[in-house]
């Protein structure tokens, strides 16, 4: 966690005006009832569409929710650049919400992620560091991000312990969930959603909870790398964007329920099956959290409403095994799953804009 004095707190300028016309783009997303066959019974899970964010994921509402508070605490300067290590996503919504605010956006990243990723985050004029296995990998991009904004090089968000990543979700994709259920008379009983920095999971957590506290909050790792359970980096695995070999200082376990597995190639058969059946064309990471919220809706029952997020859109993974024949293996949900079809949840008629100061009693 950072102290506030990293982050300052003293009143300064508003943001630019451009940064409030960016909410009109990030966040207020579909909500569909996803329906399917598991072993021959009907069930559903509902998944909130972040693929309909400015950029394509999830992502865009931290980075714009970041940037409004580093602006609001003087953290941040106009045309101060912004540096940041990323899995991929947050560079992509660094570098097109920054460049939107007339920031250049220098991003560092391991060099084993998807090539669409590293020619987004160019083509949006972004500069990028590609960080080799032998330089440190990921966490490798993280102490030469710190370098560089040590030395004076510009604004670090420090995605993974700045406590406004969970916060952004806390006000907007929590709030949306109950918002949207509400309107055809539900409520959530489970929420799971894949690692990275936990910001997801600990930020809709934290509101949903504040709402009812006997509400379930999942995380989700790859069962091939279960850094998560385990404590420390372990093994290898192909659901880019989550579990980045180390528990992120945003993640308290102790505050959440069971960490619930995904095989790796299970999320690539979901995931495919979502495009072919039913036109969601989604990213691997999606295919998991669909996977984490069939098994919760499984164990929890017919009736337990349970919520997940399709993170991002296939588009950054047309180079990899999602646009390739994967083998069925034991263990895996893909086999006996079939998607029948969705019904969507209209999205809120009045955006929720998380301007001004948190209401919420934010902790992390
Ligand atoms: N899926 C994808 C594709 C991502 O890019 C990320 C962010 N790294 C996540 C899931 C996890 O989100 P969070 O960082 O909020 O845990």
């Amino acid at each position: 966690m950072l102290p506030d004095s990293a982050i300052g707190l003293a009143a300064h300028p508003a943001p630019p005006p451009a940064l409030a016309a960016l909410w009109h783009l990030v966040g207020n997303t579909p909500l569909l009832a996803l329906r399917y066959t598991y072993r021959g019974r009907p069930g559903q899970v509902f998944v909130k569409c972040e693929h309909y964010n400015l950029t394509g994921s999830l992502k865009d509402r931290m980075a714009l929710y970041v940037l409004e508070q580093a602006y609001r605490s003087g953290a941040i300067r106009p045309g101060e650049p912004i540096i940041e290590a990323t899995s991929g996503n947050t560079g992509i919504a660094f570098a097109a919400i920054g460049r939107a605010l007339g920031h250049p956006v220098r991003i560092m990243m391991p060099d084993w992620l998807s090539r669409e990723r590293i020619d987004i985050i160019r083509s949006l004029g972004a500069d990028i560091d590609l960080i080799s296995k032998a330089e440190g990998g990921f966490l490798g991009s993280i102490r030469r991000s710190e370098e560089l904004a040590a030395g004076g090089g510009g604004f670090l968000p420090r995605q993974f312990e700045n406590r406004y990543n969970a916060e952004a979700h806390a006000r907007t994709t929590g709030p949306e969930i109950v918002a949207q259920l509400a309107s055809v008379g539900r409520r959530p009983d489970a929420f799971v959603a894949g690692v990275g920095t936990g910001g997801t999971v600990m930020g809709v957590g934290q509101y949903l909870r504040r709402l009812d506290p006997a509400v379930h909050i999942h995380p989700l790792e790859p069962a091939e790398s279960p850094t998560l359970s385990t404590g420390h980096k372990v093994g290898t695995h192909r659901i880019q964007g989550i579990s980045d070999e180390f528990i992120p200082a945003l993640v308290q376990l102790d505050q959440l329920d069971g960490i619930v597995q995904a095989h790796d190639g299970d999320a690539i058969l979901v995931a495919q099956r979502l495009a072919r059946e039913l036109g969601l064309a989604v990213g691997i990471s999606s295919g998991a959290n669909v996977i984490g919220a069939i098994k919760l809706r499984e164990e929890l029952g017919p009736d337990a409403v349970v919520v997940t997020l399709l993170c991002d859109s296939n588009k950054k993974y047309l180079s990899t095994d999602l646009v390739r024949p994967e083998p069925v293996r034991p263990g895996y949900l893909a086999p006996d799953l079939r998607f029948t079809g969705f019904v969507p949840v209209p999205r809120l008629a009045t955006p929720l804009l998380p301007t001004g100061p948190c209401a919420l009693t934010c902790t992390n």
